[in-house]
């Protein structure tokens, strides 16, 4: 199970639509071996590609500090699937690098976006619920400007 609140599912399909036509992604903190997002960081696609996605490793090591600093670890990414559906392509079953991990999906193929979660343990992809949490109100904005940089590689922020 993934538990989300309103305020950070509305963040993940934000920057993921933002990022189109390619991928976008981006890293969720939470608890170490929690089920509930505390945080969500936008970061850019490395890869700059619409059929996969690479976290840049700057945007993941500011995500991880930045956790780490209230407490928190990275429990899992997400990333957009532009086309296809909200399933881990083989690509991104193989590049899965964590099995503690929640890998969430977020499908733009219909004009509804579709949000879903999955763990991947050694190769093998088992789909969980994602519920909505209460809106607390405290988890706030990790990254208060938003995607780090934007699209014409400003990385100085
Ligand atoms: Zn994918």
């Amino acid at each position: 199970m993934l538990e989300l609140s309103a305020t950070i599912h509305a963040q993940i399909v934000a920057h993921c639509l933002g990022g189109l036509p390619e991928e976008a992604c981006g890293l969720l903190s939470g608890q170490l071996g929690g089920e509930t997002v505390e945080g969500c960081y936008p970061a850019r696609n490395a890869a700059a590609s619409a059929k996969l996605y690479t976290v840049d490793p700057t945007d993941f090591v500011r995500a991880d500090r930045h956790a780490q600093s209230h407490g928190l670890e990275i429990i899992g990414v997400f990333h957009s699937h532009t086309h296809t559906d909200a399933y881990p392509s083989p690509t991104d079953i193989a590049q899965a690098p964590d099995p503690a991990w929640h890998y969430v999906i977020v499908s733009l193929r219909q004009a509804e976006p579709s949000v879903r979660s999955y763990r991947i343990v050694e190769g093998t992809v088992t789909e969980e619920p994602v519920v909505q949490a209460a809106d607390t109100g405290a988890e706030g904005r990790p990254q208060a400007a938003g995607p780090p940089g934007g699209r014409s590689g400003g990385a100085g922020r």
